[in-house]
C-alpha cells in the first residue's frame, strides 16, 4: 500500500508536488478547484505542465482529484444538481489533464425523496460525467451512512455500480473513519477481515481503486463523521496495522485526511506512523499463510 495525504493546491498548483514531497507522500490526493465554492479556477498551461513533470520526477503515484463538497448527484433541485454533475465533470477533466487516476466524489443525499429516485439522479449524473469525460474514473466514497446520506452501505455501493453496469471507469474508495462511524469494528485484524470480506461480497474488492486512512473521534456506529489522527482516535493503530497489511489491499494507494491537514508537520507524522506500521510486524497476510498470497499473485 502506498500513503499519500490530501495536499493544498495553493497557487502555483505545481506546488502541491513540493508539499508532497516535503511530508513523504508516495501518492497524491489533491482538489483540483475550490472545494467549497462552484468556481471553478483555470490554470496556466505551463503550471499543468510543471505539475505533471515535477510528479514524474517525485513518482507519487496514484494522483487522484477530490471533488467539491457542495456536489449532490442526487440533488431533487435542479440548479443544485446541475452544478453538482458540472462540478464533477470539471475535477475528472481537471484529474485527466494532470494525468491522474481520477476523482473521488462523495455522491450526496436523498432529502425526502425515495432510494429509487435518488439512484435514478445519481446514476444519471455518473452516466453524463462518463460520458462528457474520456479517461479518469469517477470513485465514488462510502459515508458514515447518516441521514438520507447517499451511499452508507456496501448494499448501496452495489446498486450504484449494478446500475453503471460496472462501468470500468467508476470504482468505490472507502474511508476506514466512515467504516468505523458507519458501524464497521476495523480496530481488530479480525474486523478488518469480516469487514472487506462483506465488502468483497457485496461490493467486490475489484472495484475498490482507493482509500482514505483517518482515525475516527466518535464511538463506532456514531454516524458521525470526525477525522482523527492515525492511531489517536477509536479505531487505534491495531485496526490500521491490520488495514495496511492486508493483502487484498496492498495495490491500492490511501490518503489521510487528518484534522491537522494543511500543517506540514503532522501530516508527516501521521506518514511516518503508517509507514512505520505496513513494515513493523506481520500483517495478516503472514498469519494467513500462502494460500490467500496465491489468490493474490494470480490477480
Ligand atoms: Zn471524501
Ligand atoms: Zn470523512
Amino acid at each position: 500500500m502506498k500513503f499519500g495525504a490530501h495536499v493544498s493546491i495553493r497557487h502555483p498548483i505545481h506546488m502541491a508536488i513540493d508539499r508532497a514531497v516535503a511530508i513523504g507522500c508516495e501518492c497524491l490526493q489533491i482538489f483540483v478547484g475550490s472545494p467549497r465554492q462552484w468556481r471553478e479556477i483555470v490554470y496556466a498551461e505551463d503550471d499543468l505542465d510543471r505539475f505533471i513533470e515535477k510528479r514524474r520526477k517525485a513518482k507519487l503515484d496514484p494522483l487522484v482529484a477530490h471533488t467539491a463538497y457542495l456536489i449532490n448527484l442526487g440533488a431533487q433541485d435542479m440548479e443544485l444538481y446541475r452544478k453538482s454533475t458540472g462540478a464533477l465533470i470539471y475535477a475528472l477533466r481537471g484529474i485527466d489533464r494532470l494525468e491522474g487516476l481520477g476523482a473521488i466524489t462523495h455522491l450526496g443525499s436523498r432529502g425526502g425523496q425515495s432510494w429509487e429516485g435518488a439512484l435514478n439522479r445519481v446514476t444519471a449524473a455518473l452516466t453524463v460525467a462518463l460520458e462528457a469525460t474520456e479517461r479518469a474514473m469517477i470513485l465514488v466514497e462510502h459515508n458514515v451512512g447518516a441521514g438520507g446520506l447517499i451511499g452508507g452501505t456496501f448494499e448501496e455501493l452495489a446498486e450504484v455500480l449494478e446500475r453503471m453496469d460496472h462501468h470500468p471507469r467508476i470504482g468505490v474508495c472507502l474511508d476506514s473513519c466512515h467504516l468505523f462511524a458507519s458501524g464497521w469494528d476495523i480496530r481488530t485484524a479480525k474486523g478488518v477481515n469480516a469487514t472487506l470480506g462483506v465488502f468483497d461480497r457485496i461490493v467486490g474488492l475489484r472495484h475498490l481503486r482507493a482509500l482514505h486512512l483517518n482515525d475516527s473521534k466518535t464511538a463506532l456506529g456514531s454516524k458521525v463523521d470526525r477525522h482523527e489522527n492515525i492511531g489517536e482516535g477509536q479505531i487505534g493503530r491495531e485496526g490500521f496495522r491490520a488495514l495496511v497489511n492486508h493483502p487484498r489491499l496492498r495495490r491500492l494507494g490511501a490518503f489521510i485526511e487528518t484534522p491537522h491537514f494543511s500543517a506540514d508537520v503532522p501530516d508527516k507524522k501521521n506518514l511516518d506512523l503508517l509507514k512505520r506500521l505496513r513494515t513493523k510486524g506481520p500483517g495478516p497476510a503472514s498469519i494467513r499463510g500462502g494460500k490467500r498470497s496465491k489468490q493474490v499473485r494470480s490477480r
